[in-house]
């Protein structure tokens, strides 16, 4: 035999290295691994939670988090700049790997990079909740600083009065920390009478004194009136003992439910009262089986629910996430909760609703108007649940592969392992029924090639491929991006391909020098826009 013969360049078996760069994944095939910017980007959308099939939780979130301390290290003004622009813009189901990047920043950035990481507490950091998390962060990373104080200090400053209120109030303590802490850590100097009665009365409890800096309790000036009427509300709540004086409070006050006592919130008609006042939307959406349990959701409120929670400017002012309005409908749907035994019986209605708000929180899509194949790895490996959400890689890729059968006119969906299926499914079914669909596949190991190989054998006619996947392929007798090479030569279309990834590993099938493969990061918000952007032409 001639050896020579067996150098090929053109096709090479996934279980050899294809091109220098390339590494061995988890799967033990030859993948390229992603840029930093790439991983940067995995990490803020995705996250480590729930680790990999191939990764435990410990092991990937080592992996993540060195990466995100390098980059703060070397480069935290551009860091910053990405997780503020995704934080804000509401593309990660999750906040905390930005709170953890951001507190990164805090302590590793150069000068320029703290400044810019403290200016963006306010601004990532949005709810109480975010600020307590952000701090449990820091203190992994850092020491007090006054850069750092300032920052913090900054949240209880920028803030308009009435919505500190809220948030203060709201989320009293959490995460081990309390507000009381972090105002007496931040000790912003404050004029205004109406925000140092407030941070009065969260520190010791009385708008009358206040705490110095040694520690010991002083009059001053301030006077009950000087407080916003949210905290007189609050009070008035948590003293109150019967429904007739919570439903008029709620009336009268921008209340959330966890400003009220226990027994209000077990109580129907207090239920009605906050649906009819207006629930900030992803308290609406957690809320779903407490209001369904109640027995609340029938004439007006049910109607006026349905109406919230298909409102488009709602779910876009509540930076509500596609992907936990999916596990909100599994979740639902499914009739009993992930944790604990509460169980409920699920309203057609509400389903169809989430069904609908899932779509609307994509926002309007343009659709590129490409021949597109939209390519499922359907391997045993996409069934892990991952990203802390109760559901799998390959449930989220199904919905996010309707996304994109809704958008464009030409699409079809291909569901692949080892051998390749024609999926038979379509935006107008029900999203969780689509999604069952493709769990009773018969599983196996993983090529990625095939989308790209079965379009050459039946000549199918594609000018964008979009590959869902982990990017742990390993069973083919070609590299996917090879496969793309000869499909276009066969077919002469220059057909472009995307590549979803569904887990924060540095695996990639996109070759980084072949300008027509793209990486994406699977769990962003953002990924159907820069599918049609891309597949278009215009990125
Ligand atoms: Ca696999």
């Amino acid at each position: 035999m001639d050896a020579l013969s067996t150098i090929n360049i053109r096709q090479t078996p996934q279980s050899e290295q294809a091109a220098p760069g390339q590494k061995r994944n988890a799967a033990g095939g030859y993948t390229f691994t992603v840029s930093d910017d790439t991983k940067i980007h995995r990490f803020l959308s995705i996250g480590t939670e729930g680790g990999t099939f191939y990764a435990t939780e410990k092991e990937i979130t080592k992996a993540n988090a060195a990466v995100v301390l390098a980059n703060a290290a070397g480069r935290g003004s551009w860091l910053v700049e990405r997780i503020v622009e995704i934080s804000t813009a509401g593309r990660a189901p999750r906040q905390n790997p930005a709170l953890f990047a951001l507190a990164a920043c805090s302590a590793l950035a150069d000068e320029a990079g703290r400044r810019a990481a403290h200016e963006a507490i306010p601004v990532v950091c949005r709810t109480g909740t975010h600020l307590f998390i952000f701090t449990r962060y820091c203190e992994q990373l850092r020491g007090w600083g006054a850069g750092l104080r300032r920052g913090i200090g900054r949240w209880f400053t920028e803030k308009d009065i009435d919505s500190l209120a809220y948030q203060m109030v709201k989320y009293r303590q959490r995460e081990g920390w309390s507000q009381r802490d972090l105002l007496r850590l931040a000790h912003p100097v404050i004029e205004e009478p109406a925000r140092r009665a407030l941070f009065n009365w969260t520190t010791t409890g009385s708008v009358e004194t206040s705490r110095a800096p040694g520690g010991e309790l002083r009059e001053v000036g301030a006077t009950r009136e000087d407080l916003p009427a949210l905290v007189g509300a609050f009070e008035c709540a948590q003293a109150a003992t019967t429904t007739a004086e919570w439903v008029e409070l709620i009336g009268a006050f921008p209340l959330s439910w966890e400003m009220l006592p226990d027994a209000a919130i077990t109580t129907p008609e207090v239920w009605r009262a906050l649906v009819a006042k207006g629930i900030p939307q992803t308290a609406l959406i957690r809320q779903l089986p407490r209001l369904t349990r109640l027995g609340v959701l029938d004439g007006e409120t049910l109607a006026t629910v349905v109406a919230q929670l298909t409102n488009a400017e709602r779910l876009r002012k509540g930076r509500i996430h596609p992907i936990n309005v999916l596990v909100a409908l599994r979740t639902y749907a499914s009739g009993r909760a992930t944790k604990g035994s509460s169980t409920w019986t699920p309203k057609a209605k509400i389903i169809d609703a989430l069904d609908a708000a899932f779509y609307l929180a994509y926002g309007a899509i343009e659709p590129a108007g490409k021949r597109t194949l939209l390519a499922l790895d359907i391997s045993g490996s996409m069934g892990w649940a991952q990203t802390g959400l109760a559901i799998t890689a390959r449930e989220a890729s199904a919905a996010l592969a309707l996304v994109t059968m809704a958008t464009e006119p030409d699409a079809a969906c291909v569901g692949f392992s080892t051998n390749l299926v024609e999926l038979a499914i379509s935006p107008r079914q029900r999203l969780d029924d689509a999604i069952r669909a493709v769990s009773n596949l018969a599983f196996g190991g993983t090529d990625c090639a095939l989308p790209m190989v079965w379009a050459e054998k039946t000549k199918a006619k594609v000018d964008t491929f979009t590959i869902i996947t982990d990017n742990e392929t390993w069973a083919g007798s070609i590299h996917p991006h090879q496969a793309l090479t000869r499909y276009r030569q066969k077919m002469g279309i220059d057909a472009r391909c995307v590549v979803v990834g569904m887990t924060a590993t540095d695996f990639s099938i996109a070759d980084p020098n072949d300008p027509g493969m793209l990486d994406v990061a699977g769990m962003d918000s953002n990924v159907p826009h820069l599918v049609a952007d891309f597949s278009r032409g215009s990125i």
